[in-house]
C-alpha cells in the first residue's frame, strides 16, 4: 500500500542550529503516528515542513506519493499551535471564519465537526466561556473542516488536565476508527503509547527509530529470525522456552522475550537442534522506556 507520507533525508538548520538531520521515514495509511522526542528535538520543525510552512534545506517529502501541492494540501487538516479564535464569538461563528479563510467545509460541515468534537450543546456559547479542553477540541474541530483524510496535530494535549487529555485521546481514537491517518507530535510517552500504533523518535534533530509501536516501544527484547521454511520455523519456535509472543511478518518471524533475556546463541542452537538452519538472526532492541531515558537523561 502506498504510504500516506514519505520523508527522504529531510535536513533543516536555523543559522548554526541544526534542527533536523537527514530524517527519513514513512507514515502508512490509516496509522496513528506519534512523533516523539523531548523539547527542541525538531518535532514542530518537521511538522511545519510537511505542511509547507517551512522549507527544508535538503531532502524531500511526498504526500500520497506526490510532491506537496495545493490539491494534496486540501486532504490534510492541521493543528500546529492553539489557533487564534475570537473570544467574543461562538464556536459556530469562529468555525465560519475558519471555513471562509481556509476554503474547507460548509455550514453543514460545521455542525458535523461540532458533533464529532462534542461541542454541539455549547456551540452558541462564547469561546471565552470554554474550558481549556473545549478550546482544544474546537481547534481540532477546525482541522476537521472539509473532512480531510489526514490530520496533523502538534502536541494536541498540551496544557490539558487528565480529563481533557482523555477526551482528546478518545477523539483521536474515534478519528482513527473512521479511517483517518493521524500524525501527532508529543513529548508525552504515555499518551503516545495509549493512542499511537506507529512512532518515530527524534533526538536533537536525528531520527533514532521509526516503526510500529509493538516493535519500537515493546517492553521486551525482540529476536528476528527467518529460514527457508517459514511454517516449520514458526512451529518450532512455539516450543521455545520463555517467549511471550511471536509475530509473523512475511518471511520474517519475531520472537518477543522478556526484556534482558534474549540470547541469540540460544535461539540459534534451539533451531539448529530441531533441524532448522536460520538464514537470518538479529536482535531488535529496545523498550521505549529505555529509549526515553536515553532521550531525556542528557
Ligand atoms: P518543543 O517540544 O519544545 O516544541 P520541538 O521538538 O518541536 O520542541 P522544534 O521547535 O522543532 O522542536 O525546535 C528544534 C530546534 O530548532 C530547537 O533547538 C529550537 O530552539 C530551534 N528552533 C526552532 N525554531 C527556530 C527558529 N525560528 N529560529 C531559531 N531556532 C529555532
Amino acid at each position: 500500500m502506498q504510504p500516506v507520507l514519505t520523508l527522504n533525508g529531510i535536513t533543516k538548520s536555523y543559522g548554526s542550529i541544526q534542527a533536523l538531520k537527514n530524517v527519513s521515514f514513512e507514515v502508512p495509511e490509516g496509522a496513528v503516528f506519534g512523533l516523539l522526542g523531548p523539547n527542541g528535538s525538531g518535532k514542530t520543525t518537521m511538522l511545519s515542513i510537511i505542511l509547507d510552512i517551512l522549507k527544508s534545506d535538503s531532502g524531500s517529502f511526498a504526500w500520497f506519493g506526490k510532491p506537496g501541492s495545493p490539491e494534496t494540501r486540501k486532504q490534510i487538516g492541521s493543528l500546529l499551535e492553539t489557533p487564534n479564535f475570537y473570544h467574543y464569538l461562538s464556536a459556530v461563528d469562529n468555525l465560519k471564519i475558519t471555513e471562509a479563510i481556509s476554503g474547507r467545509g460548509d455550514s453543514a460541515d460545521i455542525d458535523r465537526v461540532l458533533e464529532i468534537v462534542k461541542l454541539t450543546e455549547r456551540k452558541k456559547s462564547r469561546f471565552s466561556t470554554y474550558s481549556l479542553g473545549m478550546k482544544q477540541r474546537l481547534a481540532i474541530g477546525a482541522a476537521l473542516l472539509g473532512d480531510p483524510q489526514v490530520l496533523v496535530f502538534d502536541e494536541p494535549t498540551n496544557g490539558l488536565d487528565p480529563v481533557g487529555i482523555a477526551e482528546i485521546r478518545e477523539l483521536i481514537k474515534l478519528l482513527a476508527k473512521r479511517g483517518k491517518t493521524i500524525i501527532m507530535a508529543s513529548h508525552l510517552l504515555d499518551e503516545v503509547e495509549k493512542v499511537c500504533d506507529h512512532v518515530a523518535i527524534l533526538k536533537r534533530g536525528s531520527l533514532l527509530t521509526a516503526g510500529p509501536v509493538d516493535e519500537v516501544l515493546a517492553n521486551e527484547d525482540i529476536v528476528e529470525v527467518s529460514a527457508t521454511d517459514t511454517a516449520q520455523l514458526l512451529s518450532v519456535l512455539q516450543s521455545f522456552p520463555g517467549y511471550s509472543h511471536i509475530k509473523e511478518d512475511g518471511k520474517l518471524i519475531q520472537l518477543f522475550l522478556p526484556v534482558g533475556t534474549a540470547r541469540l546463541e540460544d535461539v540459534n542452537r534451539f533451531c539448529f537442534e530441531k533441524g532448522i538452519t536460520l538464514n537470518l538472526l538479529t536482535a531488535k532492541k529496545k523498550s521505549l522506556e529505555t529509549k526515553f531515558f536515553e532521550l531525556t537523561n542528557d
